[in-house]
């Protein structure tokens, strides 16, 4: 089934003689549950693309489409809204900026390079946060489950900055999946860890893609890690040179 559909993408900073063409013309999809490896050259614009992907940025033209949801289309004046069309309905209605961000924070979870946990809140704080923001009960089965299969049990009311870096990308990653989000974006998830820890992140990641059937796009510099997922997109100066199935 396909789940997220990436329509004519294109992305340019900047006004006249300083425009840069950060994404041109990219279209692809990717299926529920496929975990899928983003590789490119620095600067090609892999973090642009994936936060277009995850709202966060907004493409200069074409669409994006998550699980029946446009998230980004062009209107006729060429300015980004947001519509959001009903499945198996043929109204398409406007998502309002508020709509937008519960949405995202829904359907969306955010892995960083830099873990982007907030200092002052502890583990167990900085994980729940999405769903209290969204007014959500948080299931406390499922959140011991997932503490447990990360190891983050005995950790729960440290700060960020008492803990080692692969246990901030373990929060980071617990976090993002407890609203069970319909896809998982991860930027260099593994850039600030050394080859143990970015192999147990790597590890972790493709348990709960293969246990949860978790939706994966992860942007890498690490062709070993790139080569664990099951699709491998690379990108070059904005566009898609190639589209690889990983055969096993
Ligand atoms: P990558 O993640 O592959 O290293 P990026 O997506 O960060 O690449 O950047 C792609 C291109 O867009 C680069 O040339 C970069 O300088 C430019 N770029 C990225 N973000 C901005 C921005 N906010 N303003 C202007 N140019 C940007
Ligand atoms: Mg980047």
């Amino acid at each position: 089934m396909e789940l997220l559909k990436v329509e004519h993408v294109s992305k340019i900073y900047g006004a006249k003689e300083t425009q840069v063409k950060a994404l041109d013309d990219v279209s692809f999809t990717v299926e529920k549950g496929e975990f899928v490896a983003i590789v490119g050259p620095s600067g090609s614009g892999k973090s642009t693309l994936l936060h277009i992907l995850g709202g966060v940025d907004r493409p200069t033209s074409g669409q994006i489409i998550l699980d029946g949801n446009a998230m980004y289309q062009m209107d006729e004046d060429g300015l980004a809204i947001f519509r959001r069309r009903q499945i198996g309905r043929q109204s398409i209605y406007e998502m309002k900026e508020r709509e937008l961000t519960a949405f995202r924070r829904r359907e969306i979870g955010q892995i960083y390079q830099f873990y982007n946990l907030i200092p002052v809140l502890n583990v167990k704080e900085n994980i729940t946060l999405p769903l209290l923001l969204d007014q959500r009960k948080v299931n406390e089965d499922y959140f011991q489950k997932l503490v447990q299969q990360l190891g983050l049990q005995d950790r729960l009311n440290y700060l960020p900055n008492q803990l080692s870096g692969g246990q901030q990308q373990r929060v980071s990653i617990c976090r993002a999946i407890m609203a069970s989000p319909a896809v998982v974006l991860a930027d260099e998830p593994t850039g600030n860890l050394d080859r143990k820890n970015s192999e147990e992140i790597v590890g972790l990641l493709k348990q709960l893609h293969r246990e949860q059937k978790q939706t994966l796009i992860m942007i890498t510099h690490d062709e070993s890690i790139a080569l664990q997922a099951d699709r491998i997109l690379q990108i070059e100066d904005g566009k898609i040179v190639k589209d690889e199935v990983i055969r096993r």
